[in-house]
Parts: C-alpha cells; sequence; structure tokens
C-alpha cells in the first residue's frame, strides 16, 4: 500500500515528538524482526518516538510525512516503483536497511538470469506474475540519506544508526572489513590457519567477525566494505588480491563466482567484473 503523504501533514510537530516509520519491499523481514529484537532498548526508543508506521508491529497507521523512515527490501516490481517515491516523498530522512534494500538481496540472482524463464519454471500461472527482470537497491530509485548493510542487519548498528538520525548527527558506523573486527576479537584467521576461504578482507564490518569467531570463513552477508555511495564508503574493495587466495585454497573461477554471488550478489558481482578486467589486461 503507497504511503499516504501530506494529509494531516504536520503531526508530529504538533505532537512534539519526532516520528518514526518503517516499511518493507520485497524481502525476508529479517531487518524489521532485527529491530523488532531490540526489545529493551525498543522500549526506550519508543518513548522518545512516535512510531507513526510499522506494521509488522502495530496496525495503526499514521500519516506522513515521517521524520525518520527505514526501508527495508528491493525494488522487483513495477507497483514497488511507485511505492518507494511515495515513501520518499513522505519521509524527512530515508534509511536503507539490510542486503535487500542496499545491494538489492539474493533475489538479484535474477539479474543475471531470464526472468520469464524462471517465472515460467516456478509458476503454474507466469501470466499472474508482474515483476521486473531486475532486483535494485532503493537508491537506484529515489535519494537515500543513510544505508545500513548486513542481512539481517546489526540490532546495535541499528540502534546507532536511528538514535544518530533522530539526534541530527552522522551515524558512527566504520566502513572498514571483517577482518579489523576479526583481529578485534583475537581470533586466528580460519584462512591462514586452516586454509578455508573467507571473505572476511573484503565485506563489510558490522557483525563483529561472527562466523570465523566459531571456526568458518565469512561467507560476505554484508556486502562489499567500504563501497561509496550513501553510507559514505571510501576504501577500495580489494578483489583482484583475494582471488587467488581462494583458489589456493581449492576454488576455482565457478566456485569463486557462487561464493561471491548470494546475499549481496549485484553489489559482489560488479567488484567480480572488475577484478577479471583487471586479471586481462
Ligand atoms: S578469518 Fe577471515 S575475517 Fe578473520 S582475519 Fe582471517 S580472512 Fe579476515
Ligand atoms: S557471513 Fe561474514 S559478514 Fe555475515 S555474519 Fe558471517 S562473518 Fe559476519
Amino acid at each position: 500500500m503507497p504511503a499516504r503523504v501530506g494529509a494531516a501533514a504536520r503531526w508530529s510537530e504538533e505532537a512534539g515528538v519526532p516520528t518514526l516509520a518503517v516499511f518493507k519491499l520485497a524481502s525476508c523481514d529479517g531487518c524489521q524482526l532485527t529491530l523488532l529484537d531490540c526489545e529493551d532498548e525498543l522500549l526506550s526508543l519508543a518513548g522518545k518516538v512516535k512510531i507513526a508506521h510499522f506494521l509488522e508491529a502495530t496496525s495503526a497507521v499514521l500519516p506522513g510525512p515521517y521524520d525518520l523512515t527505514l526501508v527495508e527490501g528491493s525494488v522487483t516490481t513495477p507497483a514497488d516503483t511507485e511505492h518507494i517515491r511515495a515513501i520518499r516523498a513522505a519521509s524527512r530522512r530515508l534509511v536503507t536497511i539490510g542486503a535487500c534494500a542496499t545491494a538489492g538481496g539474493i533475489q538479484a540472482l535474477r539479474n543475471f538470469a531470464d526472468v520469464e524463464e524462471f517465472a515460467r519454471t516456478v509458476y503454474a500461472r507466469p501470466d499472474y506474475i508482474d515483476t521486473l527482470a531486475t532486483s535494485t537497491p532503493v537508491s537506484a530509485h529515489v535519494a537515500v540519506d543513510f544505508e545500513l548493510r548486513g542481512c539481517p542487519v546489526d540490532r546495535r548498528q541499528l540502534l546507532e544508526v536511528i538514535t544518530a538520525h533522530l539526534a541530527g548527527r552522522k551515524p558512527d558506523i566504520p566502513d572498514h572489513s571483517v577482518c579489523f573486527e576479526c583481529k578485534r576479537r583475537g581470533n586466528v584467521c580460519v584462512t591462514v590457519a586452516h586454509g578455508t576461504p573467507c571473505l572476511g578482507p573484503v565485506t563489510h564490518a558490522g557483525c563483529g567477525a561472527i562466523c570465523p569467531t566459531y571456526g568458518r570463513g565469512c561467507y560476505g552477508c554484508f556486502g562489499p566494505a567500504g563501497r561509496p555511495g550513501p553510507t559514505g564508503g571510501s576504501l577500495s574493495v580489494n578483489l583482484p588480491a583475494l582471488i587467488p587466495v581462494l583458489k589456493s585454497d581449492g576454488m576455482d573461477d565457478r566456485d569463486v563466482e557462487r561464493f561471491l554471488h548470494t546475499f549481496n550478489s549485484a553489489d559482489f558481482h560488479e567488484e567480480l567484473m572488475a577484478a577479471r578486467q583487471e586479471e586481462q589486461s
């Protein structure tokens, strides 16, 4: 349902508390559940903001404009393209949360395939399916004030982004790689010690290096580290240096491609194409 814009506008100003809205496009709801999972902090937050639109939590809906809007999910249908424009128009600040909203999500695998063939294979009546050929991030359609990465997002980072935007300051979200967090925790590197393939060197920090802490390689669910964009990344993703390491750990070209084509497939695909071009030049 499109966001209701303007009707009883200025609600938040009259009430004297900022309004928070949460919307969903194509996604699994995991990032919204992360917000609900904040529990104690959510109660404190609820005392500071008016939750004006959050269908995962309440059916009560207030019209915009909203002071802070969080959007989960990617744009995959013609209706989504209209919906996200209405959401943008109703939002003073718009923050996208999670791999779907910031990179197109796992559903962006369709970007490298024939979506009509998928529809014919999966659905008994593909003529009922009204979908776009691509799954794209929200920033490909409207201006975004901040992108928070992760699949799902990390609850501490989510609270930092919300409180920072409500306080009118820049969120303190580092754009370095998972390796930094891994070293801070004092982990033994699974690649160096055990030859386990790990995407930590090229993946955005935020999870606290969960997978290497439990002895497995990172599979990149926070997406490439430090890419330029609304998050303000400034580092380069050194995939050309990592690919030979992955191959020395037993992967071939196909394995590398599959390793990169998961939750953030569109973003990692761009990096992979750039790495292959560099290899050939
Ligand atoms: S285990 Fe992975 S994330 Fe940790 S230091 Fe090694 S390569 Fe980096
Ligand atoms: S896959 Fe990588 S980024 Fe995702 S939780 Fe595991 S270590 Fe963190």
